[in-house]
């Protein structure tokens, strides 16, 4: 029932940016309960000014009106107000005080099932509230509503709640009040103290209303406890400053409980004024329990009275206002099991939703790390093809380099013997099956061991060098240039007949014999003996084919050197081709005579 007395609270929670709106806003708070008809005048005022505030002034006045509307009685403008405010104010502090205030207007509406849902609300968003009165008021206001509909236990936690928190003397009132009318329905003893410490709370803030239901609260544990008359006592000498409250609910209360309580104590005629007293307050208890107690104590006293026409009368008033007590009871209570029955499922759904939520997460954390492996495995994959590509790139240049070291002669970049003779075999043997000429020149520096002893080793190093280089310009793609051993040489020409390989030898002949010794520091002349022979004359054998060509040589070292000889197969005999005059000795110092060279005779065969 404490429902319309906590209604006197302050709101002001000053947060906006402009002082001139600010300013009025505080000045209406101040005189809202001493002068309404001033405060409807600040509110009008500042209706003219709402353009230019900010949205928070403006929900902060539109909160004033709602709270001006429940004072005026315009309940559903002030609760349509405070729905919306509750909705879309721009705080949290407005959103919740809106909240408290619905459930506050619910109450006195007696709309418990709405009331409850936005005390609900309320207490769920209670934590987030930084102003602590703000937070009690939401807290308090949910507790009576609780009380009201027979949750004696929550109204006892969430007083309990705001007593913990050091509340103001105003919230802290209340919050005793609702604690001792929870203790009273939850039955068994409790101390005096605390009704009387509750008492002395509200009479200390001068709020004659909440001190008024603290009596009542004082008078039923008394009447409870058998000290009947020091119950009547309290409330008779108060209720002076109970009826000056005006407020139907509590007097019709105070006077209904002083009806049954002088009956008990035997002064009819008292209890028959209470009970009418109560009775005479009219819609103000509607379904209410003073109003049963009231018509029970005048039912019981015209029974005694003997007058059974009026106790008739009045027994059926008291049946039907017992129906609508119960009926009300059933409902409030209903109200409450219905808003926890939305709030379970509402709290299901929440639940699911959240679950759901989860499975989507933990969906997404999956694929990610899927998306996250399959990049590791490509990047793991890129790694592997990229190392093994370049490991086998590696192993190709080294086997490369190897099998080029193994094919070259270092000195020279010629072929060594091993492979000239290997590319030679091939060569012969395309060469036999296609019946394609071969020739084989092969050549061997003259006196070549003078020029190491007279300008060194490097010097003739040198000097093979030169030759290589230089008889490597008479070969195609196709021939084979090799040094087969110290100063000797071979070329295997494809496709070429004898007359063709003598005309390579002569060439190479005479390059060589070019050379000019000057880059390698000393002067000397460089000649090379050559031997000719060709698969027309000594067939695809590689063996022989250097066998004949060898002894060619030999015959032009006899002759004389530095010359070409081309084999004779018949006659075993030798043509010389060229002449060297003074018998070829190229390693003649400086200044010495060039070797006279006769010009090639041509291809003929020759004779000894
Ligand atoms: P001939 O005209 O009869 O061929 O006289 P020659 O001095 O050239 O005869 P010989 O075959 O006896 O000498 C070849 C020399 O070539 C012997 C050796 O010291 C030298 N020689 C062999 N291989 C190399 C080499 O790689 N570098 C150098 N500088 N000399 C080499
Ligand atoms: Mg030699
Ligand atoms: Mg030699």
């Amino acid at each position: 029932m404490l429902a319309g007395a906590i209604l006197a609270w302050s709101f002001w929670a000053p947060a906006s940016a402009s002082v001139a709106f600010d300013s009025k806003l505080r000045e209406a708070d101040a005189i809202r309960t001493s002068d309404p008809a001033k405060f409807q005048q600040i509110l009008t005022d500042l209706d003219g000014l709402a353009d230019s505030a900010t949205k928070q002034q403006r929900d902060e006045l539109e909160f004033m009106h709602a709270y001006q509307m429940v004072r005026m009685g315009d309940m559903r403008g002030a609760i349509g107000k405070f729905k919306e405010l509750h909705a879309g104010a721009a705080s949290d502090d407005i959103r919740y005080r809106s909240g408290a205030m619905l459930a506050n207007a619910y109450a006195i509406t007696r709309e418990f099932r709405e009331g409850l849902m936005a005390a609900e609300e309320t207490i769920a968003s209670s934590a987030g509230i930084k102003d602590r009165d703000t937070r009690h008021h939401g807290l308090v206001a949910s507790g009576i509503l609780y009380n009201q509909v027979g949750e004696y236990e929550l109204g006892r936690r969430y007083a309990r709640q705001v007593l913990d928190d050091g509340a103001n003397d105003r919230n802290r009132c209340i919050a005793r009040n609702l604690l001792v009318e929870s203790s009273l329905h939850l039955g068994g003893p409790f101390p005096d103290e605390e009704a009387v410490g509750a008492l002395r709370q509200c009479e200390q803030i001068g709020d004659e209303t909440l001190a008024g239901f603290s009596r009542i609260y004082l008078a039923r544990k008394w009447r409870n406890e058998g000290r009947t008359q020091e119950a009547a006592r309290l409330l008779e000498d108060h209720l002076g400053e109970i009826e000056s409250t005006g407020y139907q609910r509590l007097i019709g209360e105070v006077h209904s409980l002083l009806a049954e309580m002088k009956l008990m104590l035997g002064d009819t005629s008292a209890a028959r004024k209470h009970a009418e007293a109560a009775i005479a307050l009219n819609g103000g208890l509607v379904d209410s329990l003073p109003l049963v107690v009231a018509y029970k104590t005048l039912f019981d006293i015209t029974e005694q009275e003997g007058d059974p026409a009026a106790a008739l009368d009045l027994y059926k008033k008291y049946a039907s206002a017992e129906r609508g007590y119960r009926e009300d009871v059933a409902a409030r209570e209903m109200a409450y099991q219905i808003v926890r029955a939305q709030s379970f499922q509402q709290g299901k759904e929440i639940e699911l939703l959240n679950k759901k939520n989860e499975v989507l997460q933990l969906q997404h954390r999956v694929s990610e790390q899927k998306a996250q492996s399959s990049r590791l495995l490509i990047l793991l994959l890129v790694v592997l093809v990229g190392s093994v590509g370049y490991w086998a790139f590696k192993t190709k240049r080294v086997q490369v380099s190897l099998r080029r070291m193994a094919e070259t002669d270092a000195l020279t970049g010629l072929c060594n013997r091993h492979h000239f003779t290997q590319q030679s075999l091939q060569t012969l043997g395309q060469a036999a099956r296609a019946g394609e000429d071969v020739a084989l020149v092969m050549f061997d520096l003259d006196h070549f061991k003078s020029i190491n002893d007279r300008f060194g080793h490097d010097t003739g190093d040198w000097a093979l060098k030169k030759v290589a280089e230089h008889c490597r310009t008479f070969c195609r793609r196709v021939d084979h240039l090799g040094r087969l051993g110290g100063e000797e040489f071979a070329i295997l020409l494809s496709g070429c007949d004898l007359r063709g390989a003598k005309r390579v030898a002569e060439d190479c002949r005479v390059r060589i014999a070019s050379i000019d010794a000057q880059p390698s520091g000393h002067r000397f002349l460089v000649t090379a003996s050559f031997g000719v022979t060709s698969s027309s004359l000594s067939g695809y054998d590689l063996a022989k084919l250097l066998s004949h060509a060898d002894k060619a040589l030999y015959r032009s070292k006899r002759e004389g050197r530095n010359r070409v000889t081309v084999f004779d197969r018949d006659a075993q005999a030798w043509k010389q081709l060229q002449v060297v005059a003074g018998g070829g000795d190229p390693g003649m110092a400086p200044g010495g005579q060039p070797e006279k060279v006769v010009p090639d005779a041509g291809p003929e065969r020759l004779t000894s």
